[in-house]
């Protein structure tokens, strides 16, 4: 398990000395970026028994564990349906209703023998949990426990997009690791070994977030943009009745993305003359610019931060799509 390319240097300044690694580490930055590619290259590394400069060796028998997914010494716990996600490997398949979206206590509790006995190959033992927001407050209560008293050779890895809304006193007991997106450039080279056909517009509809935007490149995702910004883009308006029918509760949080990302680039447009996101749509950007109303633009962005912040629970896709569409249109109708 390597990290990638852009964060390869973060990491060899963590792991340069052993003796400095923190009990407790929170890894955050923006979606996309490839914070837990990050945090398991760091758990490798330090499971490794053969370490060269301080990053996994990928041959000695702790990276053979490792890379089988089955190192005594590791642990990683994600919610249930995110499993199902890893695991399909099926773009087109929904997430199981059943499967939880949170982090349960049962999850945190099941590893507290783990974190308590001595490790199994004399060394480390890693703990990996992601996405650490999405734990239940009794999760996040039971792993406190284990960070108040940690117990020797053990590094706990938090991974979240939004450490604010972790509890204080857990992001209070970790050291704060920041990981940034890599230079445009670079970026857009990753993405052309990868294949994505249009880098450019995939990268910057995903704000210069590499994995984000190889995700959004693929077909259903560049489709269900290309339909978005369509709707976003009628000089009359949106048809939110119309366009909300066909709304699917897969694709909801990416429908209030795009949302999100078209009106920051109606207000940059307005305030900067710039978009930042959807330069391919810069006509109608132009337009629908002209004609929104600044305040209610802002306030229509505050509405979509709550329902994003939403929308990875149960609601009624076509209801959401069909409230936020009609409060676009009060946002952008025509002056006169
Ligand atoms: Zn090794």
């Amino acid at each position: 398990m390597i990290a990638f390319p852009w964060h390869r240097g973060e990491l060899s300044r963590l792991l340069a000395d052993r003796g400095r690694i923190p009990h407790a580490l929170l890894v955050h930055g923006s979606a996309g970026i490839g914070k837990v590619e990050f945090a398991r290259a760091l758990a490798a590394s330090v499971l490794c028994e053969t370490p060269r400069e301080g990053i996994a060796c990928g041959t000695c028998a702790s990276c053979h564990w490792y890379s089988q997914g089955n190192h005594p010494d590791f642990r990683e716990i994600v919610p249930e349906a995110s499993l199902e996600e890893e695991e399909g490997e099926d773009a087109g398949a929904k997430p199981d209703k059943a499967k939880s979206l949170v982090i349960k206590v049962e999850q945190v509790r099941a590893v507290a023998d783990f974190m308590a006995l001595t490790t199994h190959r004399a060394g480390y033992r890693v703990l990996l949990i992601h996405p650490a927001e999405a734990m239940h407050p009794a999760a996040a209560n039971a792993l406190l426990k284990t960070l108040e008293e940690p117990p020797a050779h053990s590094l706990i890895v938090l991974v979240s997009d939004r450490p604010a809304r972790l509890l204080a006193t857990i992001r209070s007991r970790c050291r704060m690791l920041s990981l940034g997106a890599p230079p445009r450039e670079e970026a857009l080279e990753w993405l052309r070994a990868q294949g994505v056909a249009a880098p450019e517009i995939a990268l910057a509809g995903a704000g210069g977030a590499p994995l984000l935007a190889r995700d959004l490149a693929e077909p259903p995702e560049a489709e269900l943009r290309r339909r978005v910004l369509a709707e976003l883009s009628r000089p009359g308006g949106a048809d939110p009745l119309q366009f909300a029918a066909g709304m699917e509760k897969a694709s909801v949080e990416r429908f209030i993305y795009w949302m999100q990302t078209w009106v920051h680039d109606l207000l940059r447009v307005r305030l900067a003359g710039e978009a930042r996101h959807h330069g391919d749509f810069g006509t109608a950007l132009k337009a629908r610019a002209q004609a929104a109303d600044v305040e209610v633009l802002f306030a229509l962005d505050r509405e979509l931060v709550e329902a994003r912040r939403l929308a990875s629970h149960p609601l009624n896709p076509r209801l959401v799509a069909e409230h936020l569409l009609m409060a676009y249109n009060r946002a952008t109708r025509p002056k006169g």
